[in-house]
C-alpha cells in the first residue's frame, strides 16, 4: 500500500471536483484516505487564488497542515494559488514539498521527492516544482479528464470546461486558467453515468459558453451573444438535455447573462429544475462597461421577466460586486432599486478585490474598502428581507425534495452548499425523493413534512419554524 492521504480543498465547486478526481487517482495508486491530517503520509492543499481573502485562507491552511503533519509525511500544494504564484509559494514555504501548477503530475513529483526524514522544515522543495502551461497548451496531467470516484452524496458537481474566454475587468482567472477548453459531450456523459447521482450540477467558469471553443464561436467579452435560434449541437442546451436524460435533476451554476438565450431558458425550464444562477455583478450600465461586461439593470430585468414568463415559479440567484473602481452613490441606489424590483431568491455580495494584473487594478477612482463594505451591508440587509419573504411565501405549498442526508432535503429552488435547505423528518431516506408540504420558514431555510404524514407522526421537525 502506498500510504494514506488527506486533501484540504479551498474555493469553489470547480476545485471540489478537482479534489475528488485527485482523491480517485490517489486511491487507484494504492493510497487510503484519512480524515486526520496528522496521520496522513501525503497531505494535499488544493488552493484558491480568486481574491485576497481566499489566498490568505489557502496559506493559513498550508501552514496549519504543515504544523499538523507527522514526521516523514509529504505536503503538496496545487490549485489556483499554485498556478498563479507557484514560485513565490515554493520560496516562501520551505515546509512544502511540492508546489504544482495545473498540468503537473505532482503525484509523480511527490513520489520522486525523497523524504528528508527530519522535521518538516528540512524537507526539500524540488528544484523546478512549477511548470506554467503555454497559451492553448493542454496539460499532460489533465484533471478535467481524470475518472471520478463514486459520489458520496446524491448530487455531484460536474466540471464541463476549464478556463474562460472573457476578460472581465476584475477577474484574474483567465490569466492563470487560460482560454476555455470544453470537454467533449461523450466524456461528460460518461462521467455523469458513472457518478449515478440524482442531481448533477454543471459548473465551469463560463458555463453558458460550453462548447463554443470547439465550434470556433468564442464569446466576445462585453457584447451580447447571438440570440437567434437554438444553440448549436454540442452546445450548452444540447448538454443540458443529454444530462437530464441521465439524472433526475440537472442544475447549472454561473450563467453569463448575455449567453442566457431564449433557447437555453426553455431548455432549463424543460428539465423541471427552473433554477437560474445569473452572474450579473452590477446593474449600472456605465459600471458594467468598466467591468468589461455586458448588460444593464433594464436588460437584466427583461431577461428575468422572460424567465418568469416561461417558468413562473423559477428560482433566481445572482452575485454582485460592491466597490468596483468608479462606483458612485447613484450606482448603489440603482442596485438597491434593482434588488427590490427583481425579487431574486438568492444573492451573494462581494466587495471588490484589487487583483494584480487585472484591468481593474489599474483604474482610477478606487473605492475605499470601508465604503464598499458599507454598501455591501446595505444590499445584504435588503436582500435578506427579500429572501426571507420569498421563503415564507412557500409555506403551505408542496415541493419535491431530494434528501441529501438525514433531516436535510432540497427542492429545485436550493443548490447545495450555497442556498438554504429544506428541513425534513429524519425518517426520510437519504438519496430518495419525497413530496413534502412546507410548514414553516426560518430565514433561508424551510421546514417541511411528507405529504402523506400528519404532524402527529413527526417529532423531529418544526423547531425554528415561524
Ligand atoms: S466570465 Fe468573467 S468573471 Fe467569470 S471567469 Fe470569465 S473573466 Fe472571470
Amino acid at each position: 500500500m502506498a500510504g494514506s492521504f488527506f486533501i484540504a480543498t479551498l474555493g469553489c465547486p470547480k476545485n471540489e471536483v478537482d479534489s475528488e478526481k485527485l482523491g480517485g487517482l490517489l486511491r487507484s495508486a494504492g493510497y487510503l484516505e484519512t480524515s486526520e491530517p496528522g496521520h496522513a503520509d501525503l497531505l494535499v492543499v488544493n488552493t484558491c487564488a480568486f481574491i485576497e481573502p481566499a489566498r490568505e485562507e489557502s496559506i493559513d491552511v498550508i501552514l496549519e497542515l504543515g504544523a499538523l503533519r507527522r514526521e516523514g509525511s509529504r505536503l503538496a500544494v496545487t490549485g489556483c494559488l499554485a498556478e498563479r504564484s507557484g514560485r513565490e509559494l515554493a520560496e516562501a514555504l520551505p515546509e512544502v514539498d511540492v508546489v504544482a501548477g495545473f498540468g503537473v503530475d505532482f503525484l509523480g513529483e511527490v513520489a520522486a521527492t525523497p523524504r528528508a526524514g527530519g522535521s518538516s522544515s528540512q524537507l526539500g522543495v524540488p528544484s523546478s516544482p512549477v511548470r506554467l502551461l503555454g497559451r492553448g497548451e493542454v496539460p499532460s496531467f489533465d484533471l478535467l479528464e481524470l475518472p471520478r470516484p463514486a459520489a458520496s452524496a446524491p448530487w455531484a458537481y460536474v466540471k464541463v470546461a476549464e478556463g474562460c474566454d472573457r476578460r472581465c475587468g476584475f477577474c484574474a482567472i483567465p490569466s492563470f486558467r487560460g482560454r476555455q477548453r470544453s470537454r467533449t459531450m461523450a466524456s461528460i456523459l460518461s462521467e455523469v453515468e458513472s457518478l449515478n447521482v440524482s442531481e448533477v450540477i454543471l459548473v465551469a467558469q463560463d458555463l453558458a459558453s460550453f462548447g463554443r471553443d470547439r465550434s470556433g464561436d468564442r464569446p466576445r467579452p462585453d457584447a451580447a451573444d447571438r440570440r437567434d435560434g437554438p444553440s448549436a449541437v454540442g452546445g450548452i442546451s444540447s448538454l443540458v438535455k443529454a444530462v437530464s436524460e441521465r439524472a433526475e435533476r440537472v442544475r447549472l451554476l454561473y450563467l453569463y447573462p448575455s449567453s442566457l438565450t431564449d433557447d437555453l431558458i426553455e431548455t432549463i425550464a424543460g428539465t423541471g429544475v427552473p433554477y437560474f444562477d445569473l452572474s450579473l455583478q452590477h446593474v449600472s450600465g456605465r459600471l458594467l462597461r468598466k467591468m468589461r461586461r455586458w448588460g444593464s439593470g433594464g436588460r437584466f430585468l427583461e431577461r428575468i421577466e422572460h424567465i418568469r414568463s416561461v417558468a413562473p415559479g423559477a428560482a433566481l440567484r445572482s452575485s454582485f460586486i460592491l466597490g468596483y473602481p468608479g462606483e458612485t452613490e447613484e450606482d448603489q441606489d440603482a442596485l438597491l432599486d434593482f434588488l427590490s424590483e427583481a425579487q431574486l431568491d438568492w444573492v451573494g455580495f462581494f466587495t471588490f478585490s484589487r487583483e494584480a494584473g487585472t484591468y481593474a487594478a489599474s483604474l482610477d477612482c478606487q473605492v475605499e474598502p470601508e465604503l464598499a463594505l458599507e454598501r455591501l451591508r446595505e444590499c445584504s440587509e435588503l436582500q435578506e428581507q427579500i429572501t426571507a419573504r420569498r421563503r415564507r411565501q412557500l409555506v403551505g405549498t408542496s415541493v419535491s425534495v431530494l434528501v441529501d442526508r438525514t433531516g436535510v432535503g432540497r427542492s429545485f429552488r436550493e443548490a447545495p452548499e450555497i442556498d438554504g435547505i429544506v428541513r425534513v423528518p429524519t425518517q426520510l431516506e437519504p438519496g430518495t425523493f419525497a413530496k413534502v408540504l412546507v410548514t414553516g420558514a426560518a430565514g433561508p431555510d424551510l421546514v417541511a413534512r411528507p405529504v402523506s404524514l400528519t404532524p402527529a407522526d413527526l417529532n423531529d421537525v418544526g423547531a425554528g419554524a415561524s
